[in-house]
C-alpha cells in the first residue's frame, strides 16, 4: 500500500485496521510524509519501533523518480518524472517574489484535444493515482528545499500542467484534500487552484464536495469559435460552462472564476471578440486572465502582438471587466503555459477534436 496521498481519513482507517494502531499515529505519520518530506519509516524518530515495523511489512512511500529537470534564466524549473517504463509528465516551479507557485499534472497527456495546446498533440495515455499527482508536490518540496532554506518554497499549487483534472476527478479530488489539510501542504482554499477545459457535471459535482479556486479555460466568446478551439464545448457550450461556473462561486462563496483566455493573432483577439466577452462576464463573479499564446513545434498559431494584447485587456476594463495578463515564465525550457509535453504514448481510438468530426462514431466517454 503507498501511503502517499492517502487523505487523513483513509490513513487513520488504514492504521486502525492493517496495524491496530491509534488515529494519532496516522497524524504523526503525516507530519513525517509531508512537513518533513521523509519517504523512509526508519527516519521516523518518534513512531515505536514496532509500528515502524509493522509499517515497512504492509506499506511503503513510493514517491515518482525525476528523468530530467532543467531550468529557465527567470528561475522557473521544470521536472519531467517517470511514470512508468515508458510515460513521463511534467510538474513546473515559477518563483515569484511573493509567492512559490507549482503548476502539477493530473493525466499522461490529454485528451480535451484543444487545437492551441502542445500536451494535446501528444494524446492521451492514462488518468494518475492520486500518490502519482501528491508525489509531484512532495518530489519539487524535497528539491526546493535544497536551495531555499525558508522551507515555505510552494505556497501556491495549481492544476495547470499536462491534462483535464476534472476528467481524473476520482483521484484529484483526494490530492486536493491533502493539499489543503493542516497536517498535509497546509494551503489555504484560495491558493490551490483547479483550471478546467469545461466539464459541466464535475463542476457541480466540484461544488459539493471540495472547496478550491476554480480557473476555467475559455478562449472564446462564442460557441462557433470555441467549438473549433475547445471541442468539449461542442458537448457543453459556453452557455451551461458559464451557469456551472456561477453556480460554483455561489454554492462555495467564492470570489470569483479566473477565465483564462489564450491570445492567438488573428484567431480570438479583435476588439469584437473583446466586447462579447464583456457582455459574457460584465457583473458576474469573473476575472480573465490573458495568456499570450506560447509556440511549439508543429503549431500554426502565432502569438498576438503585444499591443494587441494591451488593446484586448484596454477594451475589457472599459467595459467594467478585470482583465490581467498572464506574464509568461520558462518559456526559454518549454515550460510556460502549453507547452508541457512529457513522454505519451496515445492510446485513445478517438478523440474530441477534428477526428471525432471526421468519423461516424458516437464521442468517446472522456475518462
Ligand atoms: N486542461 C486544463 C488544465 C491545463 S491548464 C485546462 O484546460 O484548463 C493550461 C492552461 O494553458 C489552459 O488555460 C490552457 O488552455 C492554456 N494553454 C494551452 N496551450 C497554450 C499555449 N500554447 N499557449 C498559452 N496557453 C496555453
Amino acid at each position: 500500500m503507498n501511503l502517499l496521498g492517502l487523505p487523513r481519513a483513509e490513513l487513520e482507517a488504514f492504521v486502525a485496521e492493517r496495524l491496530s494502531a491509534k488515529p494519532f499515529r496516522a497524524r504523526q505519520l503525516m507530519k513525517w510524509i509531508y512537513r518533513r518530506g521523509s519517504a523512509d519509516f526508519s527516519q521516523m524518530s518518534d513512531l515505536a519501533q514496532d509500528f515502524r515495523a509493522g509499517l515497512s511489512a504492509v506499506a511503503e512511500i513510493a514517491v515518482p523518480q525525476i528523468v530530467t529537470e532543467q531550468s529557465s534564466n527567470d528561475g522557473t524549473r521544470k521536472w519531467m518524472l517517470r511514470m512508468d517504463e515508458v510515460q513521463g509528465i511534467e510538474t513546473v516551479y515559477i518563483p515569484e517574489p511573493d509567492r512559490g507557485t507549482l503548476c502539477i499534472s493530473s493525466q499522461v497527456g490529454c485528451a480535451m484535444d484543444c487545437s492551441f495546446c502542445a500536451t494535446a498533440q501528444q494524446g492521451f495515455n492514462r488518468n494518475l493515482s492520486v500518490a502519482e499527482i501528491v508525489g509531484q508536490v512532495w518530489l519539487a518540496h524535497r528539491e526546493l528545499a535544497t536551495t531555499r532554506a525558508d522551507g515555505r518554497n510552494i505556497t501556491n499549487i495549481v492544476f495547470m500542467g499536462m491534462g483535464e483534472p476534472l476528467a481524473n476527478y476520482r483521484n484529484v479530488v483526494p490530492a486536493m484534500r491533502t493539499f489543503l489539510d493542516d497536517l498535509g501542504y497546509d494551503l489555504s482554499r484560495r491558493r490551490v487552484t483547479l483550471s478546467t477545459s469545461g466539464l459541466v457535471p464535475q463542476i457541480y459535482k466540484l461544488a459539493e464536495e471540495c472547496n478550491v479556486a476554480l480557473a476555467v479555460s475559455l478562449h472564446a466568446p462564442n460557441d462557433e469559435l470555441r467549438n473549433e478551439l475547445v471541442p468539449i464545448n461542442r458537448k457543453h457550450p459556453i452557455g451551461e460552462l458559464l451557469a456551472a461556473c456561477w453556480h460554483y462561486i455561489d454554492k462555495q462563496n467564492g470570489r470569483s472564476v479566473t477565465f483564462e483566455y489564450v491570445m492567438l493573432d488573428g484567431v480570438n483577439d479583435n476588439p469584437e471578440h473583446a466586447r462579447q466577452l464583456a457582455r459574457l462576464l460584465k457583473g458576474r463573479p469573473a476575472k480573465l486572465n490573458l495568456i499570450p499564446f506560447n509556440a511549439f513545434p508543429g503549431t500554426r498559431y502565432r502569438r498576438s502582438s503585444a499591443a494587441a494584447i494591451l488593446k484586448f485587456r484596454d477594451i475589457l476594463n472599459d467595459h467594467g471587466v478585470i482583465a490581467t495578463i498572464r506574464r509568461t515564465r520558462g518559456d526559454d525550457i518549454d515550460a510556460a503555459c502549453g507547452q508541457l509535453a512529457g513522454r505519451v504514448t496515445d492510446r485513445t481510438l478517438v478523440r474530441l477534436g477534428t477526428r471525432l468530426t471526421s468519423t461516424s462514431r458516437a464521442p468517446a466517454e472522456i475518462r
